[in-house]
């Protein structure tokens, strides 16, 4: 095992946090407030964060969509631009805090954004930002990673950089009151995943990840099966903390990652606008069938420590299976047809476009060619 591990994002978690942004950012900073479709708005988060940044020069932008689009962003790199912005304040979801990771990192640069995506320029600064979470799911407000799609070409692509990660992140689960059913059950399984595909991976001995990866397993189970009675602090306050960890570069720490759930639910989002975590359920089942031959051991050690399910051959089967029940307990389809896509065209237009990113080698050995996600799709979109 080899690795560097650092997570730099100071972590103000509990009620009545947004209040200590104040002394957080430095004072003469001119400060962007970037948010999304106005749920600040109606929930007083707004109305906090306006009281605590009295006394600053700031700003703000708003509009920043469900899987945020480049064409939006680039508005506010302008801003940043010509405003002389020194500081971004992400206020929402992953898809604000991934939005102002591109803002931040595009700002400091002259050519296209877009550029950061396809791999053509190295992120090695940016504009500081913090971020203030409204929802727990993606992980964004303490690790590198963005995922920003362009509409013009239905294109969702990734990035990672040190520079964009958020120097603090505000987390305060009474902000997640006003969350519907649907995005509540939409961040378990995003969490969900998140540990999946650093913990379904071979080899597996690593004991402090593993072992720390079930725990946040066992704990999405928990709260899921606590799902018609959420309305507490305690339900809100261990969901936040679990899909914080879930992401934040500690269980990957020295374990082969997968990803290759991910990258092709991409495609589906980019595609047919299924929301990023219905994504990932409708194509992680397939994928772990299809790559069982890999996968068989910690499946097993999935089956047995985190569903507590008997030994028997067809252990790693049933483990799929209590992973479609999971999902399908929170009302997540895992087919997507479900979601209304014909299967034949939908096939061939998502392995076209694994094809057009360069999505040709994934998974954690890079043995899921196009032909592999060919063949998952064909029961993901059954
Ligand atoms: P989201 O797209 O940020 O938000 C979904 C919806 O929830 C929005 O309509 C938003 O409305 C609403 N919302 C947010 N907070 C709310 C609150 N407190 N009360 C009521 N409504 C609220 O959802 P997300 O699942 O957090 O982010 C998904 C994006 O993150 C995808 O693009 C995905 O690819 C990406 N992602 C990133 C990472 C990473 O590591 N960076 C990992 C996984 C996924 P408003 O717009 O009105 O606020
Ligand atoms: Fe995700």
């Amino acid at each position: 095992m080899q690795f560097s591990y650092v997570n730099p994002t100071q972590i103000q978690f509990g009620q009545g946090q947004i209040a200590s942004i104040s002394g957080l950012i430095p004072k003469q900073q001119k400060v962007l407030v970037i948010y999304g479709g106005g749920s600040i708005k109606s929930n007083g988060v707004y109305e906090q964060v306006g009281a605590a940044l009295e006394g600053y020069d700031w700003l703000e932008f708003s509009g920043v969509e469900a899987n945020p689009t480049a064409e939006t962003l680039n508005k506010a790199v302008a801003i940043v631009k010509e405003q002389g912005v020194d500081y971004i304040l992400a206020v929402g979801g992953g898809s604000v805090i991934d939005g102002s990771k591109y803002v931040a990192a595009a700002a400091l640069y002259e050519g296209d954004g877009w550029d950061i995506l396809e791999g053509k320029h190295q992120v090695t600064e940016a504009v500081p930002l913090a971020a203030i979470l409204t929802l727990p799911a993606t992980g964004s407000e303490s690790n590198m990673g963005a995922v920003i799609t362009k509409a013009a070409t239905q294109t969702k692509l990734a990035f990672l950089a040190p520079a964009v990660q958020p120097k603090f992140a505000v987390m305060d689960p009474d902000v997640m009151k006003t969350l519907p059913e649907r995005q509540l059950a939409n961040g378990i399984v995003d969490a969900w995943v998140h540990t999946c595909e650093q913990y379904l991976t071979f080899p597996a001995d690593a004991m402090v990840q593993d072992g720390y990866a079930e725990a946040l397993l066992k704990n999405l189970r928990v709260l899921a099966s606590q799902f018609a009675d959420r309305d507490n602090d305690s339900w809100r306050a261990n969901l936040m903390w679990t899909a914080n960890q879930a992401l934040n570069g500690l269980i990957g720490a020295g374990v082969a990652q997968d990803w290759a759930t991910h990258m092709i639910g991409h495609e589906l989002t980019a595609l047919y606008g299924v929301d990023h975590a219905r994504s990932l359920a409708i194509v992680q089942p397939s994928l772990l069938r299809n790559q069982m031959a890999d996968k068989k051991a910690k499946l097993e050690q999935m089956g047995r420590n985190v569903f507590g399910l008997d030994a028997g051959d067809d252990l790693a089967e049933r483990t799929v299976q209590a992973i479609e029940a999971f999902y399908h307990s929170l009302d997540v389809p895992t087919q997507l047809t479900e979601h209304g896509a014909d299967k034949a065209a939908a096939i061939s237009s998502i392995v076209g476009n694994l094809e057009s990113h360069g999505m040709t080698a994934l998974g954690e050995h890079q043995k899921i060619s196009l032909e592999q996600s060919r063949e998952l799709l064909e029961q993901a979109v059954a």
